[in-house]
């Protein structure tokens, strides 16, 4: 006689077993994701991904929540997922390791009479040649206030809270 009758949401053992082998690969791999996001932005700077930290684990939770309704197996598939981001974090590509103070410091932009015609961002010396595609602006008093930019350094320039806006060839407005 069967007697398994537990449910989703209360797995026995055996089941609780079974569904962890069978998502938390998902979870880590969701976690990977999330830690590239994550590496994007501001945050990329930081040495070490906060496996631990309990605002980390709720939001891993809140990642896997459609893969589990056992609040057991839940926590284990966000454990996978925080587990996942962190071996990202550890290993990440050279491109995502760049500091951000660093990156700032590496750069600059030129203000002349050919802003409208040429991307603003100076490299090493070296004025970027590309045409400008896109036009960053800060409401931040302490930085320039506009900025025109190719395509490849729309993400350099553009730090969250600018607006970024298309530039139509040759009608730039006089800022
Ligand atoms: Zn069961
Ligand atoms: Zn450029």
């Amino acid at each position: 006689m069967d007697e398994h009758h537990c449910t989703d949401d209360q797995l026995c053992e055996r089941c609780y077993g079974q569904a962890v082998r069978a998502k938390d690969h998902q979870a880590g791999v969701i976690g990977q994701c999330w830690a590239e996001r994550v590496c994007r932005g501001e945050f990329r700077a930081q040495a070490g991904w906060p496996e631990n930290d309990p605002k980390t684990v709720a939001i891993a939770r809140r990642l896997v929540r459609a893969l589990a309704r056992d609040p057991r197996l839940l926590d284990a598939l966000a454990r996978a997922c925080t587990a996942g981001a962190a071996a990202w974090w550890r290993s990440r590509p050279a491109g995502y390791r760049v500091e951000h103070s660093a990156a700032r410091a590496i750069w600059a932009l030129e203000t002349d009479e050919h802003e409208h015609e040429r991307c603003m961002v100076v490299e090493g010396g070296e004025r970027c040649p590309r045409a400008p595609e896109w036009l960053v602006r800060s409401e931040d008093a302490a930085w320039d206030d506009y900025a025109y930019v190719c395509d490849p350094h729309r993400e350099l320039v553009a730090a969250p809270g600018h607006t970024v806006t298309s530039v139509e060839q040759g009608k730039g407005e006089t800022a």
